[in-house]
């Protein structure tokens, strides 16, 4: 007797597509079925919404990437593997061998080395322009800069480039503005607004909001995403469709989650700042930051990173470090739990004293990643840990 074969169990994966589910599910497929040879020469032609591939289109990952892009006021968005994805794919998609990429100094460190240490290798140039510089943005551009990008706020000092003024200085130019928005969220800052060109998360960060998933997004006018989204494909950096469906979960709290680490972040640093065993407190919320006025212009709330700077070096901010319970020692943010790093240990490790000081990070600094927990339960832990 014949036993069942396997174009039956082929067959059956049909007996569910008239479902009409709630939530966009799992679209957990390389490839995407065609009825003919005319039907497949139409989607080559770009005569046909249908999809071919998941590297090049998901219906998951598409899901999440209207969603960022509503969330961002954008014409479009991208989903990608990772923050890092995120900034290598739009910079390679904007740039060409003898452009030039001007950066802030204070950035985030891997985009650092990949513009410092890759991007040279490829005939670009990246030149590295400090907070003051970005405050004249008219004098960033040159002959060759092609995109400027930058950070708000900045980690760890939460420190806040004026975008609208560095944004206009380069429509004015043609050239593309960057920001990269992670540590804000779409929640409380929306550069596209401020008429930036494009916005990049981290969306391992708040986004996705529960620290099990690793991704990126881009979000921007239709003009500039088509240019980037063709170098998705050949690089590869497109998300996983279950992580997509993690993210796309995740975005849906995103607004009550923001407002929780608002509050709380600045019920902490209100808190630390009025202790004597802190010497510095960073957060963009405070009166005291150096671009409090800033964030208040261009922030709907100050968002959940506050960072202190405990005058003792790493000796002291190590052992600050070691006794917290609460918060967890962890490297990167915006996620359900409250994590605490240390920047020269973790996201400034191996920067020159130079590099340091441009960044404007201590040894001393404690970065804090305020998560959902209760506040009284947070300030206790630190109260316990400063002693
Ligand atoms: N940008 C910022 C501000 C970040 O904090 C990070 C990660 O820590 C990244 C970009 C890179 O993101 P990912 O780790 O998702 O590649």
């Amino acid at each position: 007797m014949k036993g069942p074969s396997t174009e039956v169990i082929h067959r059956a994966e049909g007996a569910s597509r008239t479902a009409d589910p709630l939530t966009t599910p799992i679209y957990q497929t390389t490839t995407f079925l065609f009825e003919s040879a005319d039907e497949v020469r139409a989607y080559m032609e770009g005569r046909s919404d249908k999809f071919l591939y998941s590297r090049y289109r998901n219906p998951t990952v598409q899901s999440v990437e209207a969603k960022v892009a509503a969330l961002e006021g954008a014409d479009a968005a991208l989903v990608l593997a990772s923050g890092m994805a995120a900034v290598s794919t739009a910079l390679f998609g904007l740039v060409a061998a003898g452009d030039e990429v001007v950066c802030c100094s204070a950035i985030y460190g891997n985009t650092l080395r990949l513009l410092q240490g890759m991007f040279p290798r490829f005939g670009l140039t990246a030149r590295f322009a400090t907070l003051e510089e970005f405050a004249r943005p008219e004098d960033l551009i040159g002959p060759k800069t092609r995109v400027v990008w930058f950070e708000s706020p900045i980690n760890p000092t939460l420190r806040c480039v004026d975008i609208a003024p560095v944004a206009d200085a380069c429509r004015r130019r043609n050239v593309v503005s960057i920001v990269d928005s992670t540590f804000a969220s779409p929640v409380n800052q929306r550069p596209l607004t401020l008429s930036v060109d494009l916005v990049m998360h981290s969306a391992t960060k708040y986004l996705n909001g529960h620290s099990d998933v690793t991704a990126g997004v881009l979000a921007g006018s239709k003009a500039l995403i088509d240019r980037i989204e063709p170098v998705r494909r050949l690089l590869g950096t497109v998300l996983d469709p279950q992580a997509a469906y993690a993210l796309g979960r995740g975005l849906k709290t995103l607004i009550v989650r923001m407002a929780r680490h608002n509050a709380s972040a600045l019920a902490i640093a209100e808190w630390l700042e009025k202790d004597s065993r802190v010497t510095r407190v960073f957060y963009p919320g405070l009166a005291s930051h150096p671009d409090h006025a800033i964030a208040r212009k261009q922030m709907q709330g100050f968002g959940g990173m506050v960072c202190v700077d405990l005058d003792g070096g790493i000796e002291r901010a190590s052992r600050f470090f070691d006794r917290l319970q609460v918060f967890k020692r962890a490297t990167s943010l915006g996620g359900v739990e409250s994590l605490c790093s240390l920047p020269v240990h973790t996201s400034h490790w191996g920067y020159t004293d130079e590099q340091l000081e441009r960044a404007g990070v201590t040894a001393g600094m404690a970065r804090l990643s305020v998560g959902l927990e209760d506040v009284e339960d947070l300030i206790e832990d630190l109260d316990q840990a400063l002693n």
